[in-house]
């Protein structure tokens, strides 16, 4: 008989939306934590009927539900790294943001708002209700749309990325990561998409200004993006959990993402996703 050998990883959690595709939300987080060495643990907020060619219908879980699902991981598990991506409503950011309170772990928040189709993910009110949770995070990872929602400012070139990313941490994050995948004009021009890194402190010196890092990867020709951003926050949040820094987790998941695009699904009709195992 086989002796039991069982193996010991970190454990991350992913709370999120489930995209039927399986191209982005809670399907990407968790093959994104498998590649990156981590379990992945997930709390559902949605369930969304999509394709690749778009979102068809979204069924926001009941936030008490969220809840419990929340608190039956958070009792069992020791978790190392949290990740939040599409919450769908209010209600729910509002519960997550009470439930992430007691977390001891990093909270890499991924502010899902916009699906790459133009597809709204996020009621209005729930943009509103974000406030505490960029307040309570880690990283967020907002897109340029995303960034200028959170901000209240227009986020259209590099310059503007950065100014973001110090508004985000004035707003209380304790790092943001402006994603310039939707970006042009920079001295990097088309060729180049650039991310900018932000962090409130250096080395725990509360008094330093805010650390700047621009990690510019090459771009890869094509609008198969779909899940960029889900695998991105959670290969972010895998490295977390095992240890790494935030400029460290950030550098290397950015550096990632040229392979996971230019390797990705071509399943389905529509443009296809991208594929965090690589
Ligand atoms: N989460 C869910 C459930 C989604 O359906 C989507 C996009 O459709 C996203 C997150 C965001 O995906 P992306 O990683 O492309 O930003």
């Amino acid at each position: 008989m086989p002796e039991y050998d069982p193996v010991d990883p970190p454990v991350a959690l992913t709370v999120a939306g489930s995209d039927s595709g399986g191209g982005a939300g809670i399907q990407a987080d968790l093959t994104a934590m498998t590649a990156h060495g981590v379990f992945g643990a997930s709390v559902v907020t949605a369930t969304t009927a999509q394709n690749t060619r778009g979102v068809e219908d979204v069924n926001p879980l009941p936030a008490d539900h969220v809840a419990a699902q929340y608190a039956a991981v958070a009792d069992d598990f020791d978790v190392r790294a949290v990740k939040t991506g599409m919450l769908a409503t209010a209600e729910i950011v509002e519960t997550v943001t009470e439930a992430v309170a007691d977390a001891d772990a990093p909270l890499v928040v991924d502010p899902v708002m916009v699906a790459a189709t133009g597809d709204r993910l996020l009621s209005p009110a729930a943009e509103a209700a974000y406030e505490g949770l960029v307040a309570a995070a880690t990283l967020v990872t907002p897109n340029a749309d995303e960034a200028a929602v959170l901000t209240g400012d227009p986020v259209e070139t590099p310059a503007d990325a950065e100014a973001a990313g110090r508004e985000l941490v004035t707003l209380g994050a304790e790092a943001a990561l402006v994603k310039g995948g939707h970006l042009t004009g920079g001295k990097a021009g088309d060729d180049a998409v650039v991310d900018t890194l932000v962090r409130a402190e250096e080395a725990g010196d509360s008094e330093s200004a805010p650390a700047v890092d621009r990690f510019e990867t090459p771009r890869v020709d094509t609008d198969a993006t779909h899940g960029s951003g889900c695998a991105l926050s959670s290969a972010i949040a895998a490295r977390l959990a095992r240890g790494e820094s935030v400029r460290e987790a950030v550098e290397a998941a950015v550096e990632g993402m040229t392979e996971a695009v230019r390797r990705g699904y071509d399943v389905g009709e529509g443009p296809g996703a991208v594929n965090p195992t690589v």
